[in-house]
């Protein structure tokens, strides 16, 4: 197997990336969307970013809020029309809580756009786990708890939870198919010391890989950092530890658990990735990234509320340089490293590349 989380991946798309600046007078489809259908769920997870009050993430997000079955339906027309790549379907809410999302995925199916989704595992079951189990790319599972009793604590969810996810878990991978299934381990204080096990008990449960990530519990690099700063060695040693015990050609261990300082601070003016792959919201905004999701004041690229993505995404090029980060993003952003790498690939000088 390749490397799933490479960040070269989007050097494989060079047109895009020659479209993506100011000065050129071009516009691409994305490369892949995220598609959050729904902001309900049946889960309440006591650090969800969505949720948190001291998070610019979520600030505006109305948990009532779910894409109509016709719009969703006209998304993903324009979204094959388009050329984009892939779909990727998140929360707000969970999209298994989504009442059209056989419907959805039904007629991605059918289309050359692939996708795939993160989800709490709850409605991983059924009819909707058969369609995912045989025509995803990939399903990403957020697990925090280990056992029934902390699972619960997490997630404010009945005791027996857990084992109703995790038996989902070991069901989906009997079915037939070749969707590839992740969990991610979120890790803050409490969890931390149960990071070995629990990676080794979701690999004998037959999970394809485990990434392992930090809870974010600020807006602020230097906060984050210093919650994780006394688990920071630990988690560590037991991935370090995991991946030397378990990691073999059918099971791949991510360690994303790192200092966080290269996700929070931008020198950089304009944002590429706002064009590569951005959200469109269950209440029908399209904000600019993952990390801006329901943020009106600052991560709104535009509305389909009135028309199409397609009418929308093509519209007026200067929509996507409303942003400065340098300004407004002094936040968490996953894309930071990538933005930073396709800046300096596109400042290279042209007079210059020859001598490499
Ligand atoms: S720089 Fe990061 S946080 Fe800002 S718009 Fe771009 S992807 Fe989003």
């Amino acid at each position: 197997m390749g490397l799933l989380y490479s960040k070269m991946k989007i050097f494989h798309f060079k047109d895009k990336i020659d479209s993506l600046a100011p000065g050129v007078d071009k516009i691409l489809p994305p490369v892949q969307i995220r598609i959050k259908p729904t902001n309900r769920c049946g889960h309440n997870c006591r650090y969800c970013a969505y949720r948190a009050k001291n998070l610019q993430i979520g600030k505006d997000m109305n948990l009532a809020d779910s894409i109509p079955k016709d719009k969703m339906l006209e998304l993903i027309d324009d979204i094959i029309d388009m050329g984009v790549r892939s779909v990727t379907f998140s929360g707000g809410g969970d999209p298994f809580c989504y009442p059209f999302l056989i419907d959805t995925v039904t007629k991605l199916s059918n289309s050359p756009v692939k996708f795939a989704s993160l989800t709490n595992g709850a409605n991983l079951n059924g009819e909707i786990a058969e369609i995912f189990a045989a025509k995803a790319t990939w399903l990403r599972i957020s697990i925090d708890g280990w056992d029934d009793e902390s699972y619960s604590a997490y997630r404010a969810v009945k005791h027996g939870e857990f084992t109703r996810v995790m038996n989902n878990i070991g069901m989906f991978k009997k079915l037939p198919g070749r969707c590839f299934l992740g969990v991610v381990i979120v890790v803050d204080k409490k969890n931390a010391p149960h990071v070995y096990d629990f990676i080794k008990r979701l690999k004998d449960t037959g999970v394809d890989s485990v990434k392992i990530s930090p809870c974010i519990v600020s807006n602020t690099g230097v906060e984050n950092n210093l919650y994780h700063r006394d688990i920071f060695q630990s988690v560590k040693e037991q991935t370090i530890r995991a991946r030397r015990d378990f990691v073999d050609s059918a099971f791949e261990i991510f360690d994303a658990y790192h200092e966080l300082h290269n996700k929070f601070d931008k020198d950089y003016t304009w944002c590429p990735y706002i064009q590569i792959l951005p959200i469109i919201g269950a209440d029908l905004n399209v904000y600019s990234c993952q990390d801006k999701a329901y943020n009106l004041e600052e991560g709104l690229i535009g509305s389909v509320k009135n028309m199409g993505f397609k009418e929308l995404w093509f519209s007026d090029k200067w929509k996507f340089f409303r942003i400065n980060p340098s300004i407004h993003c002094n936040h968490h952003c996953v894309s930071n490293e990538n933005n930073r790498l396709i800046i300096e690939y596109l400042n290279a000088d042209l007079e210059h590349l020859d001598f490499v």
